[in-house]
């Protein structure tokens, strides 16, 4: 027996659910099928549990900071694990059954709890449901991955899902990847009062930053007493009583760290490997992305990919974003695309790293003429009210056509300041438009213009 709708939605992250609801609003029958938690990474093991527990870790930091601004804390300040995993499962539950409720209850939409597997381009099985549509819409995310290393088989070790669990302190945690993941656990775990060794492969902590954004964020996570080991070119691991070892050099064995927990942050892989792909002639790429157009549809005609499994975004607002790419085009008759986009982030260690557009790196490889500002947070008169003046903006230019090519704000609110640069660049305005508008004081969004006012050539 099979059940035929005008779509299928297989995933609930962070493209999925919207998209049902517009498609059962248009009045299409809609399956949507969930496997797991509802609400997908996001929701679960990713952005909305991780920034909880940053505020936690914010806390505390400014609790153990608390006698800069003049204020007594009487006692040593310390973390009760069990309530901020607590604070931390009711943020992210609320906003799991939010979806979960949402979608069982939208008119038009049948959900179906289960692993959904391709048996042909237009078929898809969940347990002993086959269901059959002419549109299918793939948002099966993504997980960590778990690195071929040796002795990695023999010791105990968390990932970003694991550790949702974890309601204690590790006494020390070794997280291995000095990426966007590991150094949020890493900060937060030293600032709940785990010793902490952050384990690089790389040369530098986040390589896909500029090099002086790359040295900001490791002397701010020093200035917390993390250790940090970069070139690590060889890890390996193995138990040393109740402690695990991460040795950092196949050739020289003394060189280790040895902690009580190890979270592997090493990036992250598509959820593409279990979903019968080949079964629908669908194509991946050599990471086991599925292969998109800028519209978001596959090889096959008929199914799309969005979100974390198709290697274009990585994020919750392109995986969305996709989402709002795929109803435009299907519903709307608006031929919305993927390189409509501009890249934008951020990174949430205290203080956080607001980007978009191009790095300096890219922009010099790049050989166009530009030119660059650039500030210290010290500069930065709320900063300095806030004591908190670590890091520094730099925005770049295109010399002849004064568009905003990219800028990074590491500092405090910059992930919010990034947004006054990330709209102007969608307005395709010159930087001069911002130049000109008056910010509001004391605020750090308002040196932006000024900034803007010291130009140099790059
Ligand atoms: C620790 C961490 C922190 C992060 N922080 C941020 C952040 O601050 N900001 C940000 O923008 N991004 C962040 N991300 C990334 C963000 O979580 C992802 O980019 C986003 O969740 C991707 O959404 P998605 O819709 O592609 O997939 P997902 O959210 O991964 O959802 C996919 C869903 O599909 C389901 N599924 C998979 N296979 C099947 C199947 N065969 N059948 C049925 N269902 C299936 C899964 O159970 C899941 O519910 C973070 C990620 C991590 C790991």
């Amino acid at each position: 027996m099979s059940t035929h709708f005008d779509a299928i939605v297989i995933g609930t992250g962070q493209a999925g659910p919207s998209l049902a609801g517009r498609l059962a609003a248009a009045g299409m029958s809609v399956a949507v099928v969930e496997r797991k938690l509802f609400g997908g990474t996001c929701v679960n093991t990713g952005c909305i549990p991780t920034k909880t527990m940053v505020a936690s870790a914010y806390a505390a930091h400014m609790a153990r900071r608390a006698a800069v601004y003049g204020v007594n804390v009487d006692g040593n300040v310390s973390v009760d694990m069990v309530r901020v995993k607590a604070r931390k499962d009711a943020v992210s539950g609320n906003s799991r059954t939010g979806v979960e409720g949402w979608l069982k209850g939208m008119k038009n939409c049948t959900v179906f709890e289960g692993h959904a597997r391709f048996e042909s381009p237009r078929e898809v099985r969940v347990g002993d449901n086959l269901l059959t549509s002419d549109k299918i819409y793939i948002n099966v995310g993504g997980r960590a991955v778990i690195p071929d290393m040796p002795g990695l088989d023999h010791v105990p070790y968390l990932t970003n899902s694991s550790m949702m669990a974890v309601d204690f302190l590790p006494k020390h945690l070794i997280v291995v990847g000095g990426s966007y993941v590991g150094l949020e656990f890493g900060q937060m775990f030293r600032r709940f009062g785990s010793e902490v060794t952050i384990v690089e492969m790389g040369p530098r902590l986040v390589h896909k930053e500029d090099e002086d954004v790359s040295a900001a964020i490791h002397g701010i996570l020093e200035n917390e007493a993390i250790s940090i080991r970069l070139n690590a070119k060889c890890i390996a691991f193995s138990r040393r009583g109740d402690e695990t070892v991460v040795h950092l050099d196949c050739s020289d064995k003394s060189n280790e760290a040895v902690g009580t927990h190890v979270l592997l942050a090493v990036g992250r892989r598509p959820n593409t490997d279990d979903l019968g792909l080949e079964k629908a002639g669908v194509a991946m790429d050599s990471r086991g992305n599925i292969v998109v157009d800028d519209q978001l549809r596959t090889n096959v005609p008929g199914i799309w990919a969005l979100g974390d499994c198709n290697g274009k975004g990585g994020f919750t607002h392109t995986a969305y974003n996709d989402g709002e790419i795929a109803s435009a085009n299907l519903l709307d008759n608006d031929p919305r695309r993927v390189s409509d986009r501009i890249l934008a982030y951020a990174l949430y260690i205290d203080p956080p790293l607001g980007r978009v557009g191009m790095t300096e790196a890219e922009v010099r490889r790049s050989g166009r003429k530009a030119l660059i500002c650039k500030r210290a947070m010290t500069r930065v008169a709320r900063a300095v009210e806030k004591d908190e003046t670590q890091g520094f903006m730099k925005i770049l230019m295109d010399a002849e056509t004064h568009l905003i090519l990219g800028a990074s704000i590491l500092g405090v609110g910059g992930d919010e300041v990034i947004h006054s640069i990330l709209d102007v660049m969608y307005t395709k305005a010159p930087y001069t438009v911002i130049q000109r508008a008056v910010h509001i004081h004391p605020t750090v969004s308002e040196l932006i213009p000024t900034m803007l006012g010291e130009l140099q050539v790059l």
